[in-house]
């Protein structure tokens, strides 16, 4: 099958060729960003390959649609990106990597915890200065904390299975409780007491309607002061701009972000000989009590295997068959 990929950096490549050499489909890689712009880059194609920050909206599937195209191969586990009921609607199957590691982006996220509680980041660069101060450095022990997980899917299984492993209590909330997190001790809890009972509190819910900005100004004001709120879910779950205003007031302690609102134009780009025109996330960047990484929570070499792997094995059953392994519809999504 010819498949355009967008979105691609070499990594990708490496993976995608390697997981492809059995399988002998023509992958077409460009480094565009799939966007109702760039869309016609896909002509000639049966299908695409997207990521997280390709839009593949509306506009763009009856572009795709129009010039054969009857797959969107999702190389991600979100697909908060892509109109579902436009693509059925144009009769294009999405697909999806339902899981590829959960524990590197669970892993990522105790990362984040860990930096800003010990202040690593700020460590790493004074002892490089010959600065040898520990005024400023001070942490606290992990042990004995409340942290409150958000999202006890696949991901906040095992950051709740680690956060357990360190002795802090770990409080839960998510409309569909998951039993693996209760056999471990986890306590399911209403949001809000989850928020007000938190020492640290980490999002690993899906961006949907129901969780755009489900931190902003009002559920921040429940959080305990001085709270470390974490992020490596989808930026939107946060409104940035109540973040910032917590930060400046001190409701928030420390700010760990994986993923951003506006990322799009940021992520996964090298702006270092050019400046940040996003005010907003300028400012995120002069506090020192705030980390960000630029969506690598997944960036490991196993689960890059495993996303390759998927993404061939849907293309593969999509071409034999007509359905790809793991399709995301408007149907599924609603069961
Ligand atoms: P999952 O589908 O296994 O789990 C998501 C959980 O969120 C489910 O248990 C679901 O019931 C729950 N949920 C849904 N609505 C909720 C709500 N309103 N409040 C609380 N919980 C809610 O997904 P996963 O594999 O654990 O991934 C979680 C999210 O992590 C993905 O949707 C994706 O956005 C993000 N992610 C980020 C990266 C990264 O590199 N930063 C990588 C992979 C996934």
């Amino acid at each position: 099958m010819h498949v355009t990929v967008f979105s691609t950096k070499p990594y990708d490549r490496r993976f995608l060729d390697a997981s492809n050499a059995t399988a002998g489909h023509r992958l077409s890689y460009l480094e565009a960003r799939l966007s109702v712009e760039t869309c016609g880059l896909a002509n000639g194609a049966d299908g695409v390959c997207a990521f997280v920050n390709d839009e593949v909206n509306a506009d763009v599937l009856a572009s795709l649609a129009s010039m054969g195209v009857k797959l969107v191969a999702l190389r991600a586990a979100g697909f908060n990106n892509v109109d579902l009921e436009a693509a059925r609607r144009e009769g294009i199957t999405v697909a999806r990597v339902p899981a590829y590691s959960p524990h590197a982006v669970a892993e990522h996220t105790i990362a984040l915890i860990l930096t800003l509680n010990r202040n690593v980041h700020r460590a790493y660069n004074r002892v490089r200065e010959g600065n040898f101060a520990l005024e400023g450095l001070l942490g606290f022990d992990l042990a004995g904390k409340t942290t409150g997980v958000v999202g006890t899917g696949k991901i906040g299984e095992v950051v709740c299975r680690i956060l357990t492993g360190f002795g802090c209590t770990v409080l839960a909330y998510d409309p569909q409780p998951n039993a693996a997190c209760e056999q471990m001790g986890v306590r399911y809890v209403p949001l809000e007491e989850l928020l007000s009972l938190s020492d640290i509190v980490t999002l690993h819910c899906p961006l949907t309607p129901a969780t755009h900005h489900l931190i902003d100004a009002r559920t921040l004001a429940r959080m305990k002061p001085g709270v470390m709120l974490i992020n490596t879910s989808r930026g939107a779950v946060i409104d940035t701009r109540a973040a910032l205003r917590g930060l400046k007031d001190g409701t928030i302690g420390y700010l760990g972000l994986d993923v951003y609102e506006e990322e799009a134009d940021l992520f996964f780009e090298d702006l270092s000989q050019r400046f940040i025109g996003d005010d907003v996330f300028a400012r995120l960047l002069t506090f020192p009590n705030v980390l960000i990484t630029g969506h690598q929570a997944f960036f490991t070499e196993e689960a890059l295997t495993n996303i390759a792997d998927t993404t061939i094995g849907n293309i593969t059953a999509f071409e034999r068959t007509g359905r790809a392994v793991h399709e995301v519809s408007v149907e599924k999504i609603a069961r």
